[in-house]
């Protein structure tokens, strides 16, 4: 298919409308078949679920071209599992994984004229996600729900090579000890963003949010999880049950092990350790991994040996083999790359 008339190399992070959407509605207990609408806007009633207790869940995955001219997705299967642990834990309906997994195909192929070029750094964004439609007044779960699956182009993400973060250590907590911070909830992210504010206004590009109930073990950020490398190169990732788990985070632990022949470590970070790490990163789907050059606690710089000018040597090694599996320059492990068309 033709391509869109798009620069590419100039597109940044932001919602620009494609062509088709998938579309799923959940009534009288069951999902109808779903399929394709041009319709990019929602109808729903001014009492549903949705907007009057925040019942609703997403994914987000990309679709992008590999070396050969495929187009792509990155481990679907596991989203799904994840938006069905999402679902779970808000009282919604689970949508089945082959579902869920088709409908993202479905989706891509039929906006695959906005699947950006390989080599361009641009990607084709999947947003996958689920709310309560129906009314609800008194606080329960609603009787219906929606899925859809929007795409929409987004840019490379490091324009001029990845320039490493400086992170506020946050005194707001992004997730209670027994609450929702495992699941990809939006109510998680309403919640975060006047953390977030505050930070940008303050100069910081993240918050580093603290374990809720001691404060004083790492968790994550508002939008991706933390990776470490210790002085001999050991790889060390934070375990809470109140962090997302990032696909991005489980494969490059995978890639670690099995690709850089690398010792990790999933434990319990302390936020004391930290400064005595040599790398550090933040690792999710938009940048895959992004560098952290320094962590401020209160005034305090922590700053990660591997300076503000490039990422770290190990986090470097790792980020171009995950990319290279996933551009399909580096053989995948089975399972990984679903092919589109
Ligand atoms: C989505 C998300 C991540 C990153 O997960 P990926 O699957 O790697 O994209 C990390 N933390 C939070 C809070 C998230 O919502």
């Amino acid at each position: 298919m033709e391509k869109k008339n798009i620069d590419w190399a100039n597109l940044g992070f932001g919602y620009i409308v494609t062509d088709k959407r998938f579309v799923s509605n959940y009534r009288n207990g069951a999902w109808d078949e779903g399929g394709l609408t041009e319709d990019a806007t929602v109808t729903i009633s001014e009492c549903a679920g949705v907007l009057q207790y925040a019942q609703t869940i997403f994914e987000g995955l990309k679709a992008y071209t590999t070396e050969k001219g495929e187009t792509v997705i990155f481990r679907p299967d596991l989203n799904a599992e994840r938006m069905e642990q999402s679902a779970k834990r808000l009282e919604m309906p689970v949508y089945p994984k082959d579902k869920f997994v088709d409908a993202i195909v479905e989706t891509v192929r039929a906006n695959s004229a906005y699947v950006p070029p390989y080599g361009t750094g641009a990607t084709l964004y999947v947003r996958p996600y689920m709310f309560g439609s129906s009314e609800v007044i008194g606080v329960k779960p609603a009787q219906e729900y929606q899925f859809r699956v929007f795409t929409t182009p987004v840019g490379a993400y490091f324009k001029g090579g990845a320039k490493p973060l400086t992170i506020k250590v946050s005194d707001f907590d992004r997730a209670a000890p027994n609450g929702t911070g495992h699941i990809k909830a939006g109510l998680n992210y309403a919640m975060s963003l006047h953390a977030i504010v505050t930070a940008h206004e303050e100069g910081f590009d993240e918050n580093m949010y603290l374990d809720p109930r001691t404060r004083t073990k790492v968790e994550e950020t508002g939008g991706a999880n933390f990776l470490f490398v210790t002085k001999d190169k050991k790889v060390v990732v934070p375990k809470s049950s109140s962090i997302l788990p990032s696909i991005t985070r489980r494969s490059l632990v995978h890639v670690a092990k099995e690709y850089l022949g690398l010792e990790v470590e999933e434990r319990e970070v302390l936020f004391d350790e930290v400064k005595e790490f040599a790398e550090a990163g933040l690792c999710g789907t938009a940048a895959v991994i992004s560098p952290v050059g320094k962590i401020v606690n209160h005034g305090e710089e922590i700053c990660i040996p591997s300076g503000m000018a490039d990422m770290g040597p190990v986090t470097k090694e790792l980020y171009d083999t995950l990319t290279g599996i996933q551009m399909g320059r580096i053989e995948a492990p089975e399972g990984w790359i679903k092919v589109v068309e």
